[in-house]
């Protein structure tokens, strides 16, 4: 049975691109007679205001996406917040240092930057971990982290495999040149990283399909890889183009998305919300306003477009009474 899941991070407020991007997950597993989780990703307190989660939930339940389990409502693989859910990462961070996939380490991230040869491909993930601690044995890298007073990260033994895989969207994704590295599963801090966490809760709660932004294409081989190490079954991916302003950025706090709250606030119709995400895309014309249950009949990732959508603060269709 299809499964499928969307897991937002509630750090701001649901935006039309978080709004496009449950639609289609939860349009891909309906259409297929699937479930559907709601997941709430909040490793990150710090950055989760009070009242975040609620309101993240009743927007999507507003726009008609619903969920047979989540942090609402339980369900058989609950808890459904991964702030809950730190026993299970922490178990399987163990089992991967017992057989030798982990290993602690003490750089921080300005020991990394200095001993770094070459800057990794993505800026975001920063330089490629040089392999300082590897090797090393495990009560010297803890001694040395609290000489600095902290724990170690727990980093994966990266084996320099390329893996490759098909997206569902993209089609078949070429690996990294540099293969698998040693990235980190669990912080200095104690906080398990997305990949690990991402990895552990979707083969727990057993989800079949992942529906998610592109943004997160490049992690995939990362997650692959985990998947492996762990000896759990992965799911397929399908990265659906994320939503940009005008000018072709990422949407963001800095940006100043319109949330579906303010559209909500401002009166306009949940239909025309759906129509909007639907048609931008590609799914219905310009203008169209109607359920989000009306879309699934027929729904197929094959049909969306593939090209970034663009949401204009100022587009008509996004204004009351349109
Ligand atoms: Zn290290």
């Amino acid at each position: 049975m299809t499964r499928g899941r969307y897991a937002p991070s509630p750090t701001g407020r649901l935006h039309l691109g978080n709004a496009r991007t449950a639609l289609l997950a939860w349009l891909d597993a309906r259409s297929r007679g699937g479930a559907f989780v709601t997941r709430v990703e909040d490793l990150d307190r710090a950055r989760v205001p009070a009242g975040a989660e609620a309101q993240m939930l009743d927007d999507l339940a507003w726009l008609g996406i619903d969920w047979d389990e989540g942090p609402d409502r339980g369900g058989p693989f609950a808890p459904y917040r991964q702030s809950e859910r730190t026993a299970r990462y922490d178990d399987a961070i163990d089992r991967l240092l017992a057989a030798g996939r982990a290993f602690p380490c003490a750089c921080s991230r300005a020991d990394v930057a200095r001993a770094a040869q070459a800057p990794h491909e993505s800026d975001e993930d920063g330089p490629r971990y040089p392999g300082t601690c590897r090797g090393v044995p495990p009560d010297q890298v803890r001694a040395r982290a609290a000489a600095q007073g902290r724990a170690p990260a727990i980093r994966l033994a990266g084996d320099g495999a390329r893996v490759d895989f098909t997206d569902e969207v993209h089609g078949p994704v070429a690996a990294d040149p540099g293969g698998i590295d040693d990235f980190v599963l669990r912080r200095a801090d104690g906080t398990a990283a997305y990949q690990l966490a991402v990895v552990v809760d979707d083969a727990a709660m057993g989800i079949t399909r992942v529906v998610r932004g592109d943004d997160l294409l490049r992690s995939t081989p990362r997650q692959l890889a985990l998947y492996g190490a762990l000896g759990l079954a992965a799911p397929a991916f399908a990265h659906v183009p994320l939503v940009l302003t005008p000018s072709g950025e990422r949407l963001a706090k800095r940006t100043r998305p319109e949330a579906v709250a303010d559209l909500r606030a401002r009166g306009v119709a949940p239909e025309a919300v759906v129509g909007a995400l639907a048609s931008s895309a590609g799914l219905r014309v310009p203008g169209a306003q109607l359920a989000a249950r009306d879309l699934v009949q027929g729904f197929s990732l094959a049909l969306i477009d593939r090209r970034a959508a663009i949401i204009d603060a100022n587009a008509a269709i996004l204004r009351p009474g349109t």
